[in-house]
């Protein structure tokens, strides 16, 4: 029985350690004229699943080159919409159909629970729908100016698009990036993020399948210092996409600047979880954990401070460090795991000495967790528990910077003025959410707060059709929805004379 299931998961796994994976360029699987490689390593038990080719700046040249003769020479920036739209339908059909082996490669590589993954593979397969759809519908305007000019508006494609990516969630940002783009007119160079290739990799088999022609989608693969670095300075790139951390996305603001690309920034965030006392009690513990714990942390909407009102600090606090400590975490592949490993071992000890911290920081109190897990087979690999601070104050490192990771920090507040102060009280400015059944509280803090995505009553649902992004620190533009399609676009005015005459103006 044990063999027969390491079997299918070998067939799903669909990469060895033994073969270099390859980059897409121009249409072609390459490798990087360095010869170098890396190892992708299984955090759950630190295994090498994979090797890919270590690309280089050369490497993204070559790409670029290529994405700009396909933009321009070879007609891709006249590709009827409808074609465009029919390849995009295509690969979220095939992508469908091998959702299975996509979840478990992202499941062994990233880290995160299967039962993440297969929402992550559908959610991708949905944005490739979305993207779809999208490409044919009306994006153009018409206005009444001075008679006889009659005005229109177009919106074209910007050309040669980079974007870089995170390891948090491979696939599902690679469709939010590729899809719009795609979608739009434009050509991509993209890069994954070094820790987590593979499922982009593979994602890119099935560009090749469907047949988007040479040099329209290109894949480069690398560490963020060089290749993504070119691909934030390089002059024949028009705009870059970037999702990753706010130190990361200001160098990149930096290398745009020469030929002054358009960027459009995702970056990280601290986001408060209100919860007043008249909030139902039972929803809103169990959505703070979710908003915390999902994805073992790393989110970049995650409630990663959690604000409560002064009535029910302490019930609240009993019951979510109760349940806190039944999650099951293991390895991602097993079927009861509630929370997996870390996604390196580099990221764990980020994450462990911002624990140190907080425990060294005067007032706050550690009631939940606070360690690697180190028995047994979960020694292996980069497991953190479930953590819980309490009594933290906003001066405290811990209550200020992103961890991403398992590690929530409780802040106790006075009034709804005291809250919407403390969950303002930040640089970040991505999400945030309120618990509470007065509506009209609940509409005037949700108001207030100085940031891009917001729920009441929940905690991270996230849908394709709404726009994604923050305020402040957080981030510079929106993905998703009708916002995310327009950020790949550039637009233009056409005035068009109804009644063609000379002016009069010069009167010789
Ligand atoms: P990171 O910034 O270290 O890396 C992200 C990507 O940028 C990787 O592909 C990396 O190789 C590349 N990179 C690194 N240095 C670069 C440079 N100098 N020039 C160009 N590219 C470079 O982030 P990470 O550790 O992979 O991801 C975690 C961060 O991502 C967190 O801060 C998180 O909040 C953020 N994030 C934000 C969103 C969002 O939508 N706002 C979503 C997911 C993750």
């Amino acid at each position: 029985m044990a063999e027969a299931k390491a079997t299918a998961s070998t067939a799903l796994q669909g990469v060895s350690a033994t073969q270099v994976l390859k980059m897409f360029i121009d249409g072609q699987w390459v490798e990087s004229a360095s010869g170098e490689t890396r190892n992708v390593i299984n955090p759950a038990n630190g295994e090498v699943i994979a090797v890919t080719t270590e690309g280089t700046v050369e490497d993204v040249r070559k790409a670029v080159a290529a994405a700009k003769r396909a933009f321009y020479e070879d007609g891709w920036m006249e590709t009827p919409a409808s074609e465009r739209a029919r390849l995009l339908f295509e690969v979220a059909n095939k992508l469908e159909q091998r959702a299975e082996e996509f979840a478990y490669r992202e499941t062994i590589d990233n880290g995160k629970p299967l039962r993440e993954t297969e929402f992550d593979v559908a959610d991708t397969v949905a944005c490739f729908r979305y993207y779809a759809g999208i490409a044919t519908k009306p994006h153009g305007q018409t206005y009444e100016v001075a008679d006889p000019m009659q005005a229109m508006v177009v919106r074209e494609p910007i050309g040669v698009v980079g974007q870089i990516i995170p390891w948090n969630y491979p696939l599902l940002m690679s469709a939010w990036k590729l899809a719009p783009a795609l979608a739009a007119g434009n050509t991509v160079i993209f890069k994954p993020s070094e820790v987590t290739p593979v499922n982009a990799i593979k994602l890119f088999e099935i560009f090749e399948e469907v047949g988007f022609p040479k040099g329209v989608v290109n894949l480069v693969l690398g560490a963020g210092a060089t290749v993504g670095n070119e691909i934030a300075t390089n002059f024949d790139i028009d705009k870059v996409a970037f999702t990753g951390g706010t130190a990361t996305g200001r160098s990149i603001m930096q290398a745009a600047t020469g030929n002054l690309k358009k960027i459009s920034l995702e970056l990280g965030g601290k986001s408060p979880n209100i919860v007043f006392a008249d909030a139902d009690f039972e929803a809103a513990v169990d959505y703070a954990l979710f908003g915390i714990f999902c994805n073992q942390g790393q989110v970049c909407s995650a409630g990663s401070r959690l604000l409560l009102e002064e009535s029910i600090y302490d019930k609240f606090i009993e019951r979510l460090v109760e349940r806190a400590k039944q999650i099951k975490v293991g390895p991602g592949t097993a079927e009861d795991t509630e929370m997996g490993p870390l996604v390196s071992e580099a990221h764990m000890e980020k994450v462990l000495s911002y624990i140190q911290i907080g425990k060294e920081e005067d007032g706050a109190t550690l009631v939940c967790g606070g360690n690697r897990i180190t028995e047994g087979e979960l020694g292996k690999g980069f497991f953190v528990e479930p953590t819980i601070f309490v009594d933290t104050t906003p001066n405290m490192r811990i209550v200020q910077e992103e961890i991403f990771g398992p590690v929530l920090v409780v802040q106790k507040f006075k009034d709804e003025a005291d809250a919407i102060y403390l969950a303002n009280d930040t640089v970040y400015g991505l999400a945030g959410a309120v618990f509470t059944q007065d509506g009209a509280k609940a509409q005037r803090v949700i108001r207030k707060l100085r940031a891009g995505i917001t729920w009441i009553n929940a905690y991270h649902p996230t849908y394709n059709e709404a726009p994604w992004g923050g305020y402040k620190q957080s981030g510079i533009g929106r993905e998703l929805g009708t916002f995310g399609f327009e950020e790949y676009t550039e637009v233009k005015q056409i005035n068009i004379n109804l009644q063609v005459e000379p002016t009069g103006w010069f009167k010789n």
